[in-house]
């Protein structure tokens, strides 16, 4: 059977020389990085060499690394540390993070803190004067997404980290979605932690950076042994990061072209789909918008229904955000951007990668074609809406 990724938001298959280039820190250069004897320093000269060509390929310096087990621990780490070295003060998230954001603002919220989840326009953008005036005199740290992982919108965050500078306030961006997808300069942002996560850029699952600029100390979140300048615990995990920084490497050297491969497949499915399907909304900015993101709300069906049919023709995309598939909550970001209840309900996400081909679209346009027109024939909501717009 055909079988077709369109779910590279989720996670991408790993690059092959990602992994040639892992296998040797499994299998030869296995020494602990803190230990003193040769095999331990070969494996600390790899983590070096890795950080450092990290830290060149986003514009900091490599002791302003601090390597993770990935995009989730790194958003932890940010604002949690940040808050809890400025005990029951101020947080402010946008209100379409990913959960590793949202759900560490409901912890904290918890715990006695203040957390303003603040609201994105109805294209999904948080506006710089909403965030001027959500900044209190006690706010302590700042988190807005560079890239939204169920929409795709890009934030002004160059603006946004501007105006947390201005009033003092530590400013961190989740860019997960954004790495390797678009170019990202940390210092041209002018923000002070940043995340980013391998697996989103054809590395490994597992394996994430916290940029913390020099001079900011957040309170550490993994403790234990003396690892990344004792900052973060836990025995350095060498063949993820040589994988990671591989990758990003890689990812940057073809980011012109895979931008523009990805968003002509994207551009004509869309257009495909808002030509060839009736009753079909496009959700999100289509200006300030990843190339690989695709969202559309079909109106009358269930979006799970469709995924599901969607699967049994090979082709995988996502209901809502991955996290909050298989809930039957619909997704926060949709309702961010004020689209109804009922419509969030029938979205789905298409996101694409470096490996589609324009041949994979039309297919997967083609079977959506078949399954929306069969879906909504059983659907009470269609006909409803059909005999009500008899009557008009
Ligand atoms: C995938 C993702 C994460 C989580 O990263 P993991 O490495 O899977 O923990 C966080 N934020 C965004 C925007 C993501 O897309």
């Amino acid at each position: 059977m055909k079988r077709v990724y369109l779910d590279h938001s989720a996670t991408t298959p790993i690059e092959q020389s990602v992994l040639d280039e892992m296998m040797k820190y499994f299998l030869e250069t296995y020494g602990n990085a803190n230990s003193m004897h040769s095999f331990g320093r070969e494996a600390a000269y790899a983590v070096d060499n890795s950080r450092r060509k990290i830290a060149e390929l986003i514009g900091v310096s490599p002791n302003e690394i601090y390597f993770t087990s990935g995009g989730t621990e790194s958003d932890n780490w940010a604002i949690k540390g940040i808050a809890q070295k400025n005990r029951g003060r101020h947080v402010i998230l946008s209100n379409i993070e990913h959960a590793a954001l949202i759900e560490t603002g409901k912890q904290l919220r918890e715990q006695g803190y203040e957390v303003t989840f603040l609201a994105v326009n109805d294209s999904g953008i948080i506006e710089p004067q909403a965030l001027r005036k959500a900044i209190k005199d006690n706010t302590c740290v700042i988190s807005i997404m560079l890239a939204n992982n169920e929409i795709g919108v890009i934030q002004p965050i160059k603006e946004l980290a501007a105006i947390a500078k201005e009033r003092k306030v530590l400013f961190h961006t989740d860019a997960v979605q954004a790495v390797g997808s678009i170019p990202v300069n940390v210092k041209d942002l002018g923000v002070d932690m940043l995340t980013l996560s391998a697996h989103k850029f054809y590395g490994p699952k597992g394996i994430g950076v916290l940029y913390i600029r020099n001079g900011v100390k957040p309170d550490k979140l993994v403790i234990g042994g003396h690892q990344e300048r004792t900052m973060r615990g836990g025995t350095t995990n060498v063949p993820q990061i040589v994988g990671l920084a591989k990758a990003l490497e890689i990812a940057t050297e073809n980011l012109q072209s895979n931008y523009k491969k990805i968003k002509k497949l994207r551009d004509h499915f869309v257009k495909r789909i808002l030509e060839e399907v009736p009753f079909v909304i496009y959700n999100g900015d289509t200006e300030n918008r990843l190339p690989q993101n695709a969202n559309f709300t079909f109106e009358f069906i269930e979006g799970e229904s469709l995924m599901l049919r969607l699967d049994l023709a090979g082709i995988a995309c996502s209901s809502g955000s991955a996290c909050s598939s298989g809930s039957l909550e619909p997704s926060h970001v949709l309702l961010a951007i004020g689209v109804p209840i009922e419509k969030a309900h029938g979205s789905l996400r298409f996101s694409f990668g470096k490996n589609n081909t324009i041949e994979e679209i039309d297919y997967t346009v083609d079977i959506i074609k078949d399954a929306v027109e069969k879906l909504r024939v059983m659907s009470p909501l269609f006909y409803e809406f059909k005999e009500g717009s008899k009557n008009v």
